[in-house]
């Protein structure tokens, strides 16, 4: 059997790593695991996880270690992630990206990539308060990359909103929270000599051909 791929995307909020996991996971017929699409998800069944998760996405804060890893183990262990996947905001701490390295070294794997999407904190905000995303987890930019109709999802027609958490105040901290706790991972990414920086404030094709080039030549 294959050895599985497991690509980790990296990068702030905004940065295009959701837009750009999606590419991928479809382009080499990978899983596409969101931990923010996760909760986002157990918040609309209303689990108990959803709830607690909850408490946290609004103030723009990190959900604990402990449920965070537990959700992605539990995902891990399905059988679509045999050949691998794409993780799109997992891991945001050291301390997940360790134990993600004693998840995947359970089924014999490892992190084989880590593309870094570098964009600078000024366009984020605006990439973030011009993000309107659709209940299945589809992203557009007003201006970026509109839908054929205004607030309308392309696929499936249904409307489109704005996160509560992209709003300007809580954007700004999200980006203090990923300085804080997730940038070590550049760090740590690089130590391990699977780090590849991207430039984000290419157009989207632009990032998709560099990740691409990224994966293809890991
Ligand atoms: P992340 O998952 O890193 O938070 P998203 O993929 O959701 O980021 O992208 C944030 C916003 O920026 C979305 O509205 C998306 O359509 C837009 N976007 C993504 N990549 C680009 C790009 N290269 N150029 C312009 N806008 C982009
Ligand atoms: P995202 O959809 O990736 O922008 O994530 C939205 C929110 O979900 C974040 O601001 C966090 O509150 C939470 N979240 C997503 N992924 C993680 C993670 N790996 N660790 C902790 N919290 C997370």
């Amino acid at each position: 059997m294959k050895t599985p791929l497991y690509i980790v995307m990296l990068g702030p909020p905004g940065a295009g790593k959701g837009t750009q996991a999606k590419v991928l996971a479809q382009a080499l017929s990978l899983v596409h695991i969101s931990t923010g699409d996760l909760f986002r998800e157990h918040l609309k069944n209303e689990t108990e996880l959803g709830q607690l998760a909850q408490s946290f996405m609004n103030k723009g804060e990190l959900v604990p270690d402990g449920v965070t890893i537990k959700m992605v183990e539990e995902r891990l262990a399905k059988p679509d992630c045999v050949s691998g996947a794409v993780l799109d905001g997992f891991p945001r701490t050291p301390v997940q990206a360790e134990a993600l390295e004693t998840l995947l070294a359970q089924f014999d794997a490892g992190v084989k990539v880590v593309p870094f999407i570098n964009v600078p904190d000024e366009v984020l905000v605006e990439r973030l308060s011009g993000r309107w995303v659709s209940s299945s987890g589809r992203v557009y930019h007003a201006l970026y990359n509109p839908p054929m109709v205004q607030w309308i999802d392309d696929l499936d027609g249904s409307e489109l909103y704005q996160r509560e958490d992209d709003q300007p105040e809580t954007v700004r901290h999200r980006i203090k929270v990923y300085r804080d706790q997730t940038a070590p991972l550049i760090d740590y990414y690089t130590q391990k000599s699977l780090l590849v920086e991207i430039d984000g404030t290419q157009s989207i094709e632009g990032v998709t051909e560099d990740l691409m080039k990224a994966v293809e030549e890991a």
